[in-house]
């Protein structure tokens, strides 16, 4: 299976900033794993600005767009130090790709783009994709690491795009506010209904929350890629989502609907 994996600031770093040292070596060892089972990864990894306050020592997450990109330009060298020391441990090169809305609106560059990752992926080397903070501004950039996520997915044509995060999943009512909200273990298609669960909700250091996955999955399923929103804070869950064992939520795409017909 070729799979893209979104890995979001919640996952990969404490509040305070600083790495996640559990949830980041298991991560690694599992699409290590993964990797070595035979399956084609690639990785989107957020945390470059909340690595960035926890190593510049910042209070909270800045606003201001130039302490934004330097804690950017601090926070994915911590980044890309750790995954590269990390993923070399299991004999796996990493690659990294930094990208702004632009690269990816120019047919050029975008194509450029897309043929690299298939270089890096026929080389064997997982490539690990972000948004090139240090340059973006809000007008050029993508946004969030869900919307890259699909984009990705889409145009390498991934089996599956699995977001994790720190919630288990897609609930019926916000569960931190109401103790009867259920886990919706499958979605077939993403109705208005589905859409209004989704909120405005966003987690600490990260930028996304539900509503930005919802309309990545909703890219995805629409062209051939499934989806599965799921907690990050236990990677191995990984193994069954690619086993096709129900773990958090799954968006079923319209090419699997019509093959289970
Ligand atoms: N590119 C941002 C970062 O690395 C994250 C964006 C997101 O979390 O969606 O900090």
């Amino acid at each position: 299976m070729k799979i893209v994996v979104k890995v979001g600031t919640s996952t990969l770093a404490h509040s305070t900033g600083c790495i996640n040292i559990r949830h980041v070596e298991e991560l690694c060892k599992v699409l290590s794993d993964l990797k070595n089972a035979g399956h084609e990864i690639i990785l989107v990894s957020s945390g470059a600005i909340g690595m960035g306050i926890g190593k510049l020592s910042l209070k909270e997450k800045p606003t201001d767009m130039p302490t934004k990109q330097a804690a950017a330009a601090v926070g994915q060298c911590e980044l890309m130090y750790a995954y590269d020391k990390l993923f070399s441990e299991y004999n796996h090169t990493v690659a990294q790709i930094l990208v702004t809305g632009l690269d990816l609106e120019d047919p050029t560059r975008y194509h450029n783009i897309k043929n690299t990752m298939n270089r890096l992926l026929e080389l064997n080397v997982l490539p690990i994709i972000n948004e090139n903070d240090t340059v973006n501004t809000d007008e050029i950039s993508v946004g969030d690491n869900d919307t890259l996520g699909a984009i990705i997915a889409v145009s390498m044509h991934a089996d599956m795009l699995v977001l994790l995060s720190d919630i288990d999943g897609l609930y019926t009512a916000d569960p931190h506010k109401d103790p009867s909200a259920k886990l919706i273990d499958t979605i077939t298609e993403i109705t208005p209904e589905i859409e209004a669960l989704g909120g405005k909700s966003r987690s600490g250091l990260g930028t996304g929350g539900m509503a930005t996955k919802l309309s990545a999955a909703k890219k995805c399923i629409a062209r051939g890629t499934d989806v599965v929103i799921a907690n990050g804070s236990a990677p191995a869950v990984l193994y069954d989502i690619v086993d096709g064992k129900k773990v958090g939520t799954k968006f079923v795409s319209k090419e699997e609907i019509e093959i289970i017909l």
